[in-house]
């Protein structure tokens, strides 16, 4: 086992990771920003290193800056957490020939499943269904014309270097694309340096399902249950659970051995998460699959009662997985929910600013990931989660009744987040009843907005 891992990540997640090193017995490099000098995880780590100024550019995508404090600390291996270098090929492959052990895949297999229309070709061939569309990138918007006259309107653009829901475009008719391809072709430019485009058949009112996957370099791969994501805006989740209402036993048997199979084709090793969606029909889709640990992973470990982030490690150290396909069972339900420092009321503009006064919820079923604490003052440069909160408990209706209580009891003071909003969801017919798609908060924003800005407080006694 190593002795010492770096750390090249911020915030929760950070905190999330050094907290398992800490069980492991395993110490601990922090990397931070001049804007992180009073994070949570610098203060938590064993020793922490200052890579670089404000900008991830240069910090935390700093890749020079990164290796140079893990070769100097001593460590033997690099957790990217997620954002950041998770997903980047040269990096891992950058870890390797300075003769550090990355967490996480290397960079061949992240080079085949990440380009996510290389991953797409490499489906159709291990027979894992793929939502129709484009044959690999597309040349420019008249191709894309072509491909969508042939499998039909709608569709959606989408960038093979794609992520965070940038670079993609619905579109609905032949008139629209040209526009849309430039558009969200723009975007992927500006956001991931990469132009290139694929298109796919748009599904109507689908689910999002997600399979969480675990494999070794001894050849085991084992999927650990499903999350469902669907409360999403622009693309963007803001809520999952585990187990899905929208499974069956045989619907998550056979989703279940799609997500191995896709594992096994890319010769998979560590945590990963084949994403697909599920149409009103009940035919599924892979759409990709994230090489890393995922925000929500903490919901797939309260109903399996693994810690993914341990296995993780252990895996990269080269042990073989602490379980077998037999050994998963999903027990009760489980929520998340992500706050974030932004304001619904005005668009979801981000608003960091000083925590006044934190105040994290407890009890029975209740898990806090998160690197606030009162004083923190939050920096404006990163992503706006500021913690994720979440429950466990028997049954589905009891962990939304438990999560009410939790949001109740969450304060968070100095500036405005998402968990007002995110309280009255847990009160919507459509999410009670479990029956919600991708489209719910578009559908539901205005209703959710207006009861809101009436100061609307259900009580957790009453049942909507
Ligand atoms: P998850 O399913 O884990 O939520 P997301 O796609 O929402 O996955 O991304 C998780 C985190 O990584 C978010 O903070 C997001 O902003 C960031 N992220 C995702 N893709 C990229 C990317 N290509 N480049 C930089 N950051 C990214
Ligand atoms: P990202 O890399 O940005 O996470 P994804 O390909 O995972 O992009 O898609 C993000 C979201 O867009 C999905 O969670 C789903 O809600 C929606 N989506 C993706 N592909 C399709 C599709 N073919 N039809 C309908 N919705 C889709
Ligand atoms: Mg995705």
């Amino acid at each position: 086992m190593f002795k010492r891992i770096l750390i090249a990540n911020r915030g929760e997640i950070a905190v999330r990771i050094i907290r398992a090193c800490r069980e492991l017995g395993i110490e601990t490099v922090a990397v931070y920003s001049t804007a992180d000098a009073n994070a949570l995880h610098v203060q938590l780590a064993t020793l922490a290193v200052c890579i670089g100024p404000a900008k991830a550019a240069q910090s935390y995508l700093n890749q020079t800056a990164i290796l140079t404090a893990a070769i100097e600390s001593g460590c033997e291996a690099i957790h990217p957490g997620y954002g950041f270098l998770s997903e980047n090929d040269e990096f891992a492959d950058l870890c390797t020939q300075c003769g550090l052990t990355f967490i996480g895949p290397s960079g061949d297999v992240i080079r085949r499943m990440g380009n996510k229309s290389a991953a797409r070709s490499l489906m159709i061939e291990a027979g894992v269904p793929v939502v129709p569309g484009s044959d690999g990138v597309l040349q420019n918007a008249e191709q894309a014309l072509e491909v969508a006259q042939r499998i039909g309107y709608p569709v959606l653009l989408k960038a093979s270097a794609g992520g965070g829901g940038r670079g993609m475009r619905r579109v609905f008719s032949a008139e629209e694309l040209p526009a849309a391809f430039a558009s969200a072709q723009a975007e992927a430019v500006a956001c991931f340096g990469n132009g290139s485009m694929y298109l796919e058949k748009l599904v109507l009112s689908p689910r999002h399902i997600e399979f969480q996957i675990m494999a070794d370099r001894h050849g085991h791969v084992v999927h650990l249950g499903e999350r469902d994501c669907s409360v999403q805006r622009k693309n963007q989740k803001l809520m999952e659970e585990s187990p899905s209402r929208a499974l069956t036993p045989a619907l998550r048997q056979a989703m279940g051995e799609a997500a191995v199979k896709a594992a096994q084709c890319c010769g998979y090793e560590g945590a990963g998460t084949i994403e697909f969606v599920l149409a009103p029909d009940g035919n599924y889709y892979f759409i990709e699959m994230n090489t890393r640990i995922q925000v929500e992973h903490p919901v797939t470990e309260m109903v399996t009662g693994q810690d993914l982030v341990k296995e993780q490690i252990r895996v990269a150290a080269g042990l073989p997985l602490s379980f077998t396909q037999d050994d998963i069972k999903l027990n009760g339900h489980s929520i998340e929910v992500r706050i974030n420092a932004e304001d619904p009321t005005k668009n979801f503009a981000p608003m960091p600013g000083k925590t006044e006064f934190v105040h994290f919820p407890g009890g029975c079923g209740v898990r806090v990931d998160s690197a606030l604490y009162t004083g923190y003052e939050l920096p404006p440069f990163y992503d706006s989660m500021v913690a994720k909160l979440i429950v466990h408990a028997p049954t589905r209706l009891a962990a939304i009744r438990r999560m009410r209580r939790v949001l109740e009891e969450f304060i968070v003071e100095g500036y405005p987040t998402s968990a007002e909003l995110a309280h009255l969801i847990l009160y919507h017919p459509d999410f009670l009843k479990g029956d919600y798609c991708t489209s719910f908060i578009e559908e539901n924003l205005e209703q959710l907005l207006e009861w809101m800005e009436k100061g609307c407080r259900f009580d957790t006694q009453e049942e909507a």
